[in-house]
Formats: structure tokens, sequence, C-alpha cells
């Protein structure tokens, strides 16, 4: 990686993906406060989700804004411009591909962009878990005897 030109860029880069960040800990606190009960360290799945919530399968993860290029938020540093677009392009890329892995092994893939936490994202994140939860509470159909 380069070396950043300045603090700003600096600053960015510190923010790379890692555990517990602040957007990842907000996240947790508000599902935990609406009754969510979530795991930690699901590392075997792909891509690695920040938390996951096994019985309804939903693999969540948090995405900072700029190393997964928010819409909103993402700024290309200015110095080694072509460098870090190709690097911010190659993590968009990663996530999806992780994301079709998860869906082929079950598991649906919510992102929740860091400027997203706690609400809307956490409001997301709760339809899917209620919307899961209802369809599991579906009574199986039930055969009998002919
Ligand atoms: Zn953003």
């Amino acid at each position: 990686m380069p070396t950043p030109l300045n603090d700003s860029v600096r600053r960015q880069m510190q923010k790379m993906p890692r555990r517990n960040t602040k957007p990842e800990l907000a996240l947790r606190h508000e599902l935990h406060a609406r009754g969510l009960r979530y795991r930690l360290g699901a590392d075997r799945l792909p891509g690695r989700p920040d938390l996951v919530l096994t019985s309804v399968k939903l693999a969540i993860f948090v995405d900072g804004c700029f190393w997964h290029l928010c819409p909103q938020h993402a700024v290309v540093p200015k110095n080694n411009r072509d460098w870090w677009i190709a690097k911010l392009q190659a993590n968009v890329a990663r996530d999806r591909r992780k994301d079709e892995a998860l869906s082929l092994m079950g598991w649906t893939p919510v992102h929740v962009w860091e400027h997203d936490i706690p609400t809307p994202g956490a409001d997301v994140v709760e339809a899917l878990w209620r919307q899961r939860r209802l369809r599991l509470a579906r009574p199986r159909e039930v055969v009998g005897p002919v």
C-alpha cells in the first residue's frame, strides 16, 4: 500500500476493515436493544460476516463508506489515484463474489453502510429478521395416512 499523502488519507486508511469497529459496535448495540440475538466470529463463512443471525441465516456486513465505495461518500485519494481505483473496485468485486458464495449456501448477505448505522441499517436487518422468522414459524404441511 502506498504511503498516505496527508492526514485525511491516513485517517481513511486507518478505517481499513477490522473487527469491532465503532459502527459495528453501534449496530450490535442497536440490534441487541431490539431483541435480536446475533453471533460473532462466523469466520468460516465466505467473506467472514461481521455478525450472523443463525436461525434465519442472515449474514450481516458493516461496510465502510471508503473501503466499499459507498455511492454517497466514496472519495478516491488523489495520490496514486489509479492504484486506489483498482484496489477499491477489487474490494467491491470481492464483496459480490462472497455474496454469491453465501447465497449458494442458503445464507442471505446483508450489507449495512456505516453511514446507515444505527438507523436505517438496523431497521433493514430487523425487517428481514421478522420476515424470516414468520416464514420459519409457518406450520408444516401435515401428511397423514391416506
Ligand atoms: Zn456512505
